[in-house]
Parts: C-alpha cells; sequence; structure tokens
C-alpha cells in the first residue's frame, strides 16, 4: 500500500474539536494543519490539555472532529472510512485488557474485527516480535503489566496496519520495559511502520522522533526536524571548571550574570553570533580566575520547549 500524496502518512488541514453537546465547550483543537511523513517516527508533545489525546482519538476514529479533514495514508476519513481506520493502530495509555483472553484469542479477536481473513493472519508472528510467543494461550490476568502493554502493541498490529501511533507508551513504566519497547518501536520503523508517540519525557522524543511537532492550547506551536528544532534556540552556555573551588563568581563578571553550579563550575549563557566564547573565557581568566577545563553547551528540547510554550502565552496575551 503506497501512502498519501506527498509521502505523508498522516494529513490533517483545518482540524477543530469543540467538546460538549451543542459545541460550547472549550476548543480542544484550533485548526491544526499536520503532516506526518511516511516511514518517520514522529513525536507530538505538549503540555497537559494541550489537544493530544483529540488529535490522536480523532485520527482513530475514537473521537468525532468538529471540523476540518483528516487523510491517513492517502485516505480521507470522511471518504473512505475503512480504508483510513484500516490503516492505523493505537496503543492507549490505559492498560485495557480482557482478562480472560488468552494473548492469541485477543489477536484473533482483534484480527476479525478488521476483517483480516484467516490466511492473512499473522498471531504468532507479531506475538513472537513483542516477545510474548511463550504467553500465546496464557490467560491475560496472569501476564505482568509489562507483558500486557507488549498485547496492546501487538493488538494495535493485529491488522498490519502502515502506521501505529503510541500514546504515552512509556509514562509509569520501567526503565527496562522501557528500553525494550523503543527498541521493538525502532525495528518497527526500521521495517516501514510509520510510528507516532505522544511523550512528556522531552529527552526520549529526542533521541527517539525524526521529527516533532508541539502542540500547545490546541495549536501547533512547531512542527520541525528534531535536530532544526533544538538548533532554532541560539542560546548556548560557557562552563568553566576552576582549578581551584569559587566560593562565588567574581563580582567583575556581573554583567554576565554568570552562575555557579553545584559542582562548582561557572556557568555563562550567551547567544550564538552576539557572543564570542573566546573573549568570554578572556573576561573569566582577566577577573583572576585558575581555568582548568571549558566546555559549552547547547539548548536541549525541554529549553526550546519552554521557549515555544512561553511565546505562544505571550502571544495569546
Ligand atoms: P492532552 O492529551 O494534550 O493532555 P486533551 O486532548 O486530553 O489534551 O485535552 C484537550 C482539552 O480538551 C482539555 O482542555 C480537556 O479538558 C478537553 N477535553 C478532552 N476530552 C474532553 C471531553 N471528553 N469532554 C470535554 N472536554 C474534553
Amino acid at each position: 500500500m503506497e501512502p498519501g500524496s506527498g509521502g505523508n502518512a498522516i494529513e490533517t488541514r483545518g482540524l477543530r474539536k469543540r467538546y460538549g453537546r451543542d459545541g460550547t465547550g472549550g476548543e480542544a483543537l484550533k485548526g491544526v494543519d499536520l503532516d506526518v511523513p511516511a516511514g518517520s517516527i514522529f513525536g507530538l508533545l505538549g503540555p497537559n490539555g494541550a489537544g493530544k489525546s483529540t488529535f490522536i482519538n480523532i485520527l482513530a476514529g475514537l473521537v468525532v472532529k468538529s471540523a476540518g479533514t483528516v487523510r491517513i495514508w492517502g485516505f480521507d476519513q470522511d471518504v473512505n472510512p475503512r480504508n483510513a481506520r484500516a490503516a492505523i493502530g493505537v496503543v492507549p495509555q490505559e492498560l485495557n485488557i480482557d482478562p480472560f483472553f488468552t494473548p492469541r484469542e485477543a489477536m484473533e479477536w482483534q484480527a476479525g474485527l478488521y476483517g483480516v481473513p484467516k490466511s492473512r493472519r499473522r498471531t504468532m508472528d507479531i506475538l513472537g516480535r513483542v516477545g510474548l510467543a511463550d504467553k500465546a494461550d496464557a490467560y491475560a490476568r496472569t501476564l505482568s503489566g509489562g507483558m500486557k502493554r507488549r498485547l496492546l502493541v501487538a493488538k494495535a498490529l493485529a491488522h498490519r496496519p502502515p502506521v501505529l501511533v503510541l500514546d504515552e507508551p512509556t509514562a509509569g513504566v520501567d526503565i527496562e520495559l522501557r528500553q525494550m519497547l523503543w527498541a521493538y518501536v525502532r525495528d518497527l520503523n526500521a521495517q516501514g511502520v510509520t510510528v507516532i508517540l505522544t511523550t512528556h519525557y522531552l529527552e526520549e522524543a529526542q533521541a527517539m522522533c525524526d521529527r516533532i511537532a508541539i502542540l500547545h492550547r490546541g495549536a501547533l506551536v512547531a512542527c520541525d526536524d528534531t535536530s532544526a528544532l533544538v538548533g532554532r534556540l541560539d542560546a548556548k552556555t560557557l562552563v568553566i571548571r576552576p582549578r581551584a573551588p569559587l566560593s562565588a563568581p567574581p563580582p567583575e563578571l556581573a554583567d554576565l550574570a554568570p552562575s555557579l553550579r553545584p559542582d562548582g563550575a561557572l556557568a555563562i549563557g550567551y547567544r550564538r553570533g552576539r557572543a564570542d566564547p573566546l573573549t568570554l573565557l578572556d573576561r573569566v581568566r582577566a577577573a583572576g580566575v585558575a581555568v582548568e577545563d571549558v566546555a559549552t553547551e547547547e539548548p536541549d528540547l525541554e529549553d526550546v520547549f519552554l521557549a515555544l510554550t512561553r511565546g505562544a502565552e505571550a502571544a495569546a496575551g
């Protein structure tokens, strides 16, 4: 199956959602235009209440949009709802698994729901890939939390959709399972599955995602390649480790607003292109600091996130 025009797995235009029977509730999505390139691992970030779940639930066909268009793998949700639904699998946040089904039964049920003929089902193959082959016939209630979560991933893949959405997949998950889930997501992506995930862990988004969109109060405030997004901030930090510990930053440097880190290093923020780290270093030396070591630090996604959501707040007044 080919993705939609322009190689996008997902395309939304003017997507709006207003909750409430008469549509008088707040607007959870305020006209979102978003493209998710086929083949990417795409991160959807945003503070609580930003509209991430609403967006994902509309894609999954669980929430009805108020306006706009949604194309999944080239299929317009309003024109080809069945094809649009068949092209996407969603791993929910909650562990909602029927305790009396075995993983094999749960997979078969799910495939049946999507009308996948028996001959085209890959139940054991998919269970094997999430490390549950030996649990295929165990009752779900006997599975550990980690196994249940892997079963949810397997269920979302039962109809072999080209697009997989994971809603906060690692919230409250221990490190070992988190690493296993990520390895599995990377593996699926290498096999051609487009992955969309929401996460609160910025570090994780930075490590996992090729491209990131940031939602804030129902509007998109950024959408870019991860490296471009991080590079967008020109704030850098010069970190100087003094040979002898300082009790306070030298008063001669007060105009640079330096700070003293818990490990004794002196940190000076500067803007790329407006200040030169070597000139700053000369100033530090001239202030009598004997320099042991020097480094510069790039901003991380957390800094970008804060700057963008703050900027959006200021723009909204
Ligand atoms: P996120 O997933 O980013 O935390 P949500 O999509 O859950 O954001 O919520 C976006 C906004 O829509 C919030 O203001 C939330 O209160 C509201 N909202 C979400 N679901 C409903 C609902 N079923 N009924 C009414 N309002 C809702």
